[in-house]
């Protein structure tokens, strides 16, 4: 997904829909559509307003964030 905030030092992370929740596809093989996010809270709190998933998955939502938020917040947490 388009960010002008992030350097490219972040790994972009896949991120699929699984029965109306946004998982974070850590190995990469989860089936379906995907988009792309940077693993860090501002990237995916910019990715939410901009409604950047609903375009990415071509569906109204709302989709369920908790997991993929847990993810994010944790992947930043480790990041020093
Ligand atoms: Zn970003």
């Amino acid at each position: 997904m388009g960010c002008r905030e992030c350097t490219d030092k972040s790994d972009l992370l896949r991120v699929v829909l699984e029965r109306g929740s946004l998982i974070p596809d850590l190995r990469g093989r989860l089936p379906g559509r995907g988009a792309y996010l940077h693993p860090v809270p501002a990237c995916l709190e910019q990715a939410v307003r901009r409604r950047a998933f609903n375009r990415a998955f071509r569906g109204p939502g709302p989709f369920d964030l908790a997991e993929l938020r847990e993810h994010v917040e944790r992947t930043a947490q480790a990041t020093p």
